[in-house]
């Protein structure tokens, strides 16, 4: 493995034989060369080849998929008004609702200029204006799991012309519990079908699932942890723990950040955290799972016009957001697991760009340190970081009792509609209960719902902590000829 997942590489556009019109939408997105991962998976799945893709978000994958996926439907665009002339022929499932509205956003950006209809779906919001789209028909379609299987239920979406399926950030959907879900969705679809499968982290749990729903796939891979060694530089800062809030603030303003996502290990940590860089001066908000999901769209959108500063996100929230050029992150808290460091630095330094991992470390979070050095397989740079602006300790000494109750009163409680995370309980890491449940169903989604929970749920096993192997260095990935279903 020895090139980058986004250096430039030399292969061009025009020699994968797409079609002018898609062309035309790639040159509007400013995009002259492919990245490492379009540049090898885009002819496999030109060919009709499953994919095994070890590839995070930030490589380019999501036009490595999608490209390809629109020219292999073109001859079946139609402009009719029929639903029944636009079936779901591809389908591509992401863990959360960020990730599967920007995948629809790429989708319909490189689609726009043919006639192929594309639509997302997913949880906590009204269902029924994505029914009538559905029952418009459309070829393309992104979802989360939850929500696509109470369309399913509700007969909105029917999944029997699925040609195409994408499993995006798979190692993600386990995590958050899917598995059952996901064998659901898989049981509905053709079993004559091409199915890519991109995981940043390739689990005996992914190996599984790849081996039962994959045939003979191809295996892709980029080295994401070879991209960020030159791209991100990455900078730990030993501060004591109540000085972290002015060392945020601190970075901000020296490096005069204008655009930063900052994590924190818990929601209740963020929104903290985003009231006093408030009073301090900096413009942020938090983006977490209290905030409903409109909330979140427009924060979100907010920072992508650069209105907010300082996005202060927990690892659920802030997965799969594409924000071009984003030029630092700032961990507040180094991560319980060594693997969403990995994810948070790949917020950064994106598509070939350079950007800054800032993290502050506290003396209590030497463990957490020395997992993420195994984990990237080399020591960190560690600086003394003086702290010079005021810092309210009343505020965060109060605000760690309050997050230590509530990690335990979370432990404790489960709520009706939580979904099993055996991630999270093996990891004993705070998550925003909001991201571990699929979806929030509509008034009129939830009589479907309740349905599928009382369906028995195939069996899960705990998350694995086996390292980052596709992306520190490659991974002995088996190909097994497995037909599926
Ligand atoms: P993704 O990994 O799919 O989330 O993409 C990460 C970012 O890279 C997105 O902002 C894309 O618009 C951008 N991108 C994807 N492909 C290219 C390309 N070939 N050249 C430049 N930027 C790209």
């Amino acid at each position: 493995m020895s090139d980058t997942a986004t250096t430039p590489s030399t292969v061009t556009f025009d020699q994968f034989g797409l079609h002018a019109d898609i062309l035309k939408a790639i040159a509007e997105q400013g995009y002259t060369t492919p990245t490492p991962i379009q540049a090898k998976a885009i002819p496999v799945v030109l060919d009709g080849r499953d994919v095994m893709g070890a590839a995070q978000t930030g490589t380019g994958k999501t036009a490595g998929f999608s490209l390809p996926i629109i020219q292999r439907l073109l001859p079946l665009a139609n402009t009719s008004a029929s639903p029944a002339r636009h079936p779901v022929r591809a389908l591509i499932l992401t863990p959360t609702r960020e990730l599967a509205d920007q995948v629809a956003a790429n989708v319909q950006s490189y689609a726009k200029h043919t006639a192929l209809r594309s639509a997302v779906v997913f949880g906590g919001v009204d269902m029924n204006p994505q029914s009538a789209e559905l029952r418009r028909g459309v070829e393309i379609l992104i979802a989360t799991p939850g929500r696509l299987l109470d369309h399913v239920q509700q007969k909105t979406a029917n999944l029997g012309q699925v040609q195409m399926l994408v499993l995006d950030e798979a190692d993600r959907m386990l995590d958050m519990g899917f598995l059952p879900d996901l064998q659901r969705i898989l049981n509905l679809l053709p079993s004559e079908r091409q199915t890519l499968l991109f995981s940043a982290t390739f689990s005996p749990e992914i190996k599984k699932l790849a081996s039962t729903y994959l045939r003979n796939p191809q295996t892709i891979e980029v080295a994401r942890s070879n991209s960020t060694a030159t791209n991100v530089t990455q900078i730990v800062f030993e501060v004591a723990e109540g000085d972290k809030t002015g060392a945020v603030v601190q970075l901000i303003r020296e490096r005069s950040l204008k655009q930063v996502i900052v994590f924190c290990n818990s929601k209740i940590g963020a929104s903290r955290l985003a009231r006093q860089l408030e009073r301090d001066g900096v413009v942020a908000t938090a983006i977490h799972g209290d905030r409903t999901q409109s909330e979140r769209m427009q924060a979100l959108d907010a920072f992508k016009r650069g209105e907010i500063e300082a996005l202060v996100a927990t690892d659920v929230a802030a997965r799969g957001l594409d924000i071009a050029e984003l030029p630092a992150v700032i961990n507040f808290d180094l991560p319980f697991n060594a693997e969403d460091y990995v994810h948070r630095i790949g917020r950064t330094g994106r598509a070939g760009a350079s950007g800054d991992a800032l993290s502050l470390f506290s003396p209590n979070e030497r463990k957490q340190l020395a997992d993420i050095e195994k984990l990237i397989k080399r020591p960190l740079d560690v600086q003394r970081l003086a702290v010079d602006t005021p810092v309210r300790h009343h505020h965060d000494e109060r605000g760690s009792r309050r997050d230590r109750d509530d990690r335990g009163s979370r432990r404790r409680t489960t709520g009706a509609h939580e979904r099993p995370s055996h991630g999270a309980h093996h990891r004993q890491q705070p998550i925003d209960d909001f991201f571990l449940k699929p979806y929030e169903p509509s008034p009129s989604a939830v009589s479907a719902s309740a349905k599928r929970e009382e369906a028995p749920a195939a069996p899960q096993k705990p998350a694995s902590k086996q390292p980052l192997a596709a992306l520190l260095g490659g991974f002995g990935m088996p190909r097994k000829t497995t037909s599926s279903n």
